[in-house]
This record gives structure tokens, C-alpha cells and sequence, in this order.
């Protein structure tokens, strides 16, 4: 036994992780039921025991490497200064420089930063891409900042976060609410700062500064991609399928129209504000129409008005939800009507409704699975970068679709052999994957 492993005792490992979760004043009061640090650790303690994992390990994956909490002044517009407060973790790096996507939203906490950059951690060992995790946030309302605003706190934000990224370090790319236009200058302030261009430090970026075909598009493709795979061993005919998508930002909006395409029905749409139900299927393009320029989709006057939450409870083939963690709850699981859930979105259930859905035999693919496809494509973008040799869409669609379809067969291997659901297999095969880092490497001294 390595020697760190003697004074651990499985008392100390698992009270260790419970730590009275971080607060910021103005993010939401978690429950320690959605609180997603918590319910990363919850997740953390299944596969721990399932894998019989050293518990050395277990406690370095229980906390992240590093978090900084950084305050970034903003000259608003009228020229008042406002503080922000913005966040960046790097889980773990074991296997690699940090990647993870920057968001945007009111309700940012670093409790949540911490779950997403542990996700992150997982989702890039499922895919087997050379990366650890990390994730970062400001807590703020982009529907109140200007176009300036937003580009003056993303500069700072930036500048701030200079000692933690750099294309060796972490890559950030978009995540809620950000996207390629906050990408681009987030790589032209830290150009600025180091000297030289530097494409290689953000992915998601706008092509024309060294962004990738496909990776806009990526998150939702790959959503589709691995429901694909799922409804194949459940019988399910794509074709013929009844699909309701929660949220419509950039994941939801591409999983939907990819649905859509391809013959789906998607009857159900929402985002935060509110949303449509048409049981002869939505017409995708024309909702995107209707939603540009417009923050919501609520108001579509073609079909029935429904609330995000209402949509879940539809009577549809396959639930996708793909707006925020937390949504799907031991109050809710139980009228769920779906066979498939395929998580677009970053935590979406609780451990509590998944179990619901597992008594109930409703598959679901996790998100470290589900949603990869984004991250995927960050990884051949920086490759793409680090060349400065750029691929045509169809040949990242194409490698995309085969490491999406790789990791999919590889979890549903290990939820055969093993006899547990996809979830505890995702985590199973990244966690040997990180846990393979860790102990080939030592501990440094
Ligand atoms: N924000 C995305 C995610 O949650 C993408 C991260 C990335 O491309 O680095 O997976």
C-alpha cells in the first residue's frame, strides 16, 4: 500500500468530504440536496465503492488541485465602477493541461464552479482526451451588461485570471451564456499581456482567428450522435421518436435542429422563460427564427405554451435536458414519461432522481458522455491551433462521430460487465483512467 494510504482511515476519507458547502451571498441558498459540489462528492462515493478505489485517490479527486476567486472592476457605461466576482478551479491535472468553459450567470457560485470543473475532470478521462478539468465563472446578469460592459469584464476577467491559463495551463471555452465573440477577446487580452498572438489559449473561438469548424455545433451533435447509439439498443426508431428538449441556448437549439433534421418529432421546447408544446412535432428552423434577436423563445405563438419545468413531464420517447443542474429532482423524477434521458446539460439529476429512474428502467446516458461532444471539439480546435493546420468540417464531424461513438461503447461494456447503469460505468472508466495518472506519476516530493 502506498504509504499516504495508512493514515486515511475510511472514517477520515468520507467525513472529509462533506464540508459545509461555500456560499456566495447572492447565488441561490443549495440544499444539500442540489447542491452540485455536494452531488459531485455523492457521485464521487458511488464509484469509489464500486471500483474499490484507494482512498489516497479518492481524497485528491474529493478536493480540486486549485481555485481562484478573483474581484474584477468594470467601468460600467455610465461610468460608475461595479465589482464583480469571477471564479476559476482546476480540479485535477494529471493527465494534462486544465480545459473547461467559462460562465456567465447570476447564480455562479464556487461551490458549482468546483462540480463543473470535477465534471470536466470526467468528461475529458471518458473521452480519453490528454486534459484534466477546470471550469470558471463571474457572477453577473449578461441580459443587464451592454456589448461594452460585457467586453470590459471579460477583458479584466482575463487579465485577472492570467497566472491560471495559457495553452499549455487551461484553455477556457464558452459555456452558459458566453460564447465565440467573449472567446475572442478573452485570446486578445492574453495575447496583448504575453507578447504574441497565442490561438491555442481559449477554444469555441470565432474561424476566423483560429476556431474550428464544427465546434459551435459540436455539444448538440454529439448529443445526437450518442442518442443514436442508445436508441439502438433500447429499439427506439429515431425516425419516429417524440424528443422534448429542455433549454435553447446553444446546446439545446443545435441538439434540437440535429433532431429535427434527421425526421425526429421533437414535440417539446422551453428555456428559462417558458417554452412550446406541439404533439405533431415543432418546426426547428422556424422557432430559431423566431428567437433571434429575442433573449426567450417564449411567446412562439405556434403550438402550446408550456413551462420549462412542465416539459419534462411530456409524454415523449426521449428527454434531453440541456439548460442548468439540478432539474430533474426526486420531485419531478416520478412523472417523467421518457425511456431515454440524454443529458445535454451539466448535472441535470440529482443521485436521487436517478435513482427514481432506475427503479422506473429509464436509461440515461450521463452527461460526461452526452454533452463530450463540445469539449471533443475543443480539443481537435487547440490541436487544429497548436498546428496552425485547420480541418475541413466534415473531417471533425467525422473523427467527432468515431471518439463519441468509441466512448459509448466503451461505458456500455462496462455497465454490461459490471451490471450498473451508464452513469456509474462513465465514471467507472474515467476514474481507472485518472486514477491510472495518478498512481503512475507519485507524489511529488
Ligand atoms: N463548456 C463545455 C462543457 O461543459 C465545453 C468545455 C470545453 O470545450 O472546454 O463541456
Amino acid at each position: 500500500m502506498p504509504r499516504i494510504a495508512k493514515i486515511v482511515t475510511p472514517e477520515i476519507r468520507y467525513k472529509s468530504i462533506h464540508n459545509a458547502p461555500e456560499k456566495h451571498p447572492s447565488s441561490p441558498a443549495f440544499s444539500p440536496q442540489t447542491n452540485p459540489w455536494q452531488q459531485a462528492l455523492q457521485t464521487l462515493d458511488l464509484v469509489t465503492d464500486h471500483m474499490k478505489l484507494e482512498p489516497w485517490i479518492h481524497e485528491r479527486l474529493a478536493r480540486p488541485k486549485r481555485t481562484l476567486t478573483v474581484s474584477i472592476p468594470v467601468k460600467m457605461d455610465d461610468d460608475s465602477i461595479k465589482t464583480f466576482e469571477g471564479y476559476r478551479v482546476h480540479h485535477n491535472l494529471d493527465r494534462g493541461p486544465a480545459k473547461g468553459g467559462i460562465r456567465y450567470h447570476p447564480d455562479v457560485s464556487m461551490d458549482e464552479v468546483k462540480a463543473l470543473a470535477f465534471w470536466m475532470t470526467m468528461k475529458c478521462a471518458v473521452m480519453n482526451l490528454p486534459y484534466g478539468g477546470a471550469k470558471g465563472g463571474i457572477i453577473c446578469d449578461p441580459r443587464t451588461l451592454s456589448d461594452k460592459e460585457m467586453e470590459r469584464l471579460t477583458r479584466r476577467f482575463t487579465a485577472e485570471l492570467g497566472i491560471f491559463i495559457g495553452p499549455e495551463r487551461d484553455i477556457p471555452a464558452p459555456d452558459v451564456n458566453t460564447n465565440p465573440q467573449i472567446m475572442a477577446w478573452m485570446m486578445d487580452t492574453y495575447s496583448m499581456n504575453v507578447g504574441h498572438t497565442a490561438p491555442g489559449v481559449v477554444t469555441g473561438k470565432p474561424i476566423d482567428i483560429g476556431g474550428s469548424e464544427g465546434r459551435r455545433e459540436a455539444t448538440g451533435y454529439g448529443v445526437v450522435v450518442v442518442t443514436q447509439e442508445a436508441c439502438r439498443i433500447l429499439g427506439i426508431d429515431l425516425k419516429t421518436a417524440c424528443v422534448a428538449v429542455q433549454g435553447f441556448g446553444n446546446v439545446g437549439a443545435n441538439a434540437a435542429r440535429i433532431f429535427h433534421k434527421l425526421g425526429a418529432r421533437v414535440v417539446g421546447v422551453s428555456d428559462k422563460d417558458g417554452g412550446v408544446y406541439d404533439p405533431q412535432g415543432i418546426d426547428i428552423e422556424d422557432l430559431r427564427l423566431f428567437k433571434k434577436n429575442k433573449p426567450s423563445i417564449a411567446g412562439y405563438p405556434k403550438g402550446r405554451p408550456i413551462g420549462n419545468t412542465d416539459l419534462l413531464a411530456l409524454d415523449c420517447d426521449i428527454l434531453v435536458p440541456c439548460a442548468l443542474e439540478g432539474q430533474l429532482t426526486q420531485d419531478n423524477a416520478p412523472q417523467v414519461k421518457a425511456r431515454l434521458i440524454v443529458e445535454g446539460a451539466n448535472g441535470p439529476t440529482t443521485p436521487q432522481a436517478d435513482k427514481i429512474f432506475k427503479q422506473n428502467g429509464i436509461m440515461v446516458i450521463p452527461d460526461i458522455l452526452a454533452n463530450a461532444g463540445g469539449v471533443t471539439a475543443s480539443y481537435f480546435e487547440w490541436v487544429q491551433d497548436i498546428q496552425s493546420f485547420f480541418w475541413r468540417a466534415e473531417d471533425v464531424n467525422e473523427r467527432l462521430t468515431q471518439l463519441m461513438r468509441r466512448a459509448f461503447t466503451e461505458v456500455c461494456g462496462i455497465s454490461k460487465r459490471d451490471h450498473i447503469d451508464m452513469r456509474l460505468a462513465a465514471y467507472v472508466l474515467a476514474t481507472e483512467r485518472v486514477a491510472q495518472a495518478l498512481r503512475i506519476r507519485g507524489i511529488y516530493p
